[in-house]
């Protein structure tokens, strides 16, 4: 094998795919992994379904996914450098975006191989567009994380955030997370739910927090599917009123034992002291 993959000048192609509608697939994403021979897959049962629909065959797949990125990359990247055309593909839409390929990228990089996108479909992207939302501006968050107190952590962090935020979410907690956007990020504060885009029953709704909470509780269709939710960036006002919890935390702190600073914090911020607490532990101030 050669030390350097990059020696032979082959290109890494990183290639969208569909969201849904599988009309959404480019000619150029077609042409492209027509043409390899190597194509990098999340799931390699999943792409090779997408590939039988498009009439796609020859191309050895290989699957690429968080557990095994790391180890495939080298040898995917010294297949490019032998003049293997070698395709990145992720279950859906755009690879990297909440999808692996990043260290995969990331090492062709380092060894001088060319990356080349092929884009497509982003669901994100795709839910700004229809959002009503400001789009000058937006910050992508992907998944929040799933426990409820880490949860409201994080999103204590984007309370001051500007730009139109973006969120990925599971079907099973949009409920439970938009409650969470709205006493966090405020009743007010305008949003919206993009769900199962391209397919049969995508739902585009543009409304304030509350609303969206209510209207998803009371419908559990609306808790089905795939779903992307959206929200306006802070105001000026917002970030100007909004007091800086990390930085509270961080002072009491340093003043304090992590118990008495949780206990302080959470008459101060109205929380459960168990949820103060355990955010001291994400920031590393309080030990488990
Ligand atoms: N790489 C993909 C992209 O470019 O959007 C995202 C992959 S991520 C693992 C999957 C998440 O994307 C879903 O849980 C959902 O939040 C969002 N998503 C994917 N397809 C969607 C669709 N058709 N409608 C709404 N959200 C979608």
């Amino acid at each position: 094998m050669a030390d350097n993959p990059g020696a032979g000048g082959g290109v890494l192609h990183v290639v969208a795919t569909p969201i849904g509608n599988l009309d959404d697939i480019s000619a150029r994403a077609i042409e492209t992994l027509r043409a390899a021979d190597i194509i990098a897959a999340e799931d390699t049962r999943h792409s090779s379904r997408l590939l039988g629909q498009l009439g796609i065959e020859g191309a050895r797949l290989v699957s690429l996914h968080e557990h095994n990125e790391a180890g495939r990359s080298e040898a995917l990247l010294h297949a490019v450098a032998a003049g293997q055309r070698v395709a990145l593909v992720s279950d859906a839409g755009t690879p990297l975006v909440s999808d692996p390929g990043f260290r995969l990228v990331q090492a062709a990089h380092a060894a001088g191989v060319r990356v080349s996108p092929v884009p497509g479909a982003c669901a994100a992207i795709a839910a700004l567009s229809a959002a009503g939302l400001p789009s000058d501006r937006f910050f992508f968050e992907g998944f929040l994380p799933s426990t409820a107190a880490a949860r409201r952590a994080r999103l204590d962090q984007l309370v001051r955030q500007r730009g139109t935020l973006i969120f990925y979410e599971a079907p099973h907690r949009v409920a439970e997370t938009l409650a969470d956007l709205a006493a966090v990020l405020g009743d007010g504060r305008m949003g919206a739910l993009a769900r199962e885009l391209t397919k049969t029953f995508e739902t585009v709704r543009r409304d304030t927090l509350a609303a969206l909470r209510d209207f998803v509780a009371a419908d559990a269709d609306q808790q089905r599917g795939e779903i992307v939710l959206l929200v306006e960036g802070a105001t000026d006002e917002a970030v100007a009123g909004a007091l800086d919890e990390t930085a509270l935390l961080r002072a009491l702190a340093g003043e304090l034992p992590a118990t008495r600073a949780a206990k302080v914090a959470a008459a101060v911020l109205g929380r459960p002291r168990r949820d103060i607490y355990q955010q001291l532990l994400d920031m590393g101030i309080a030990d488990g």
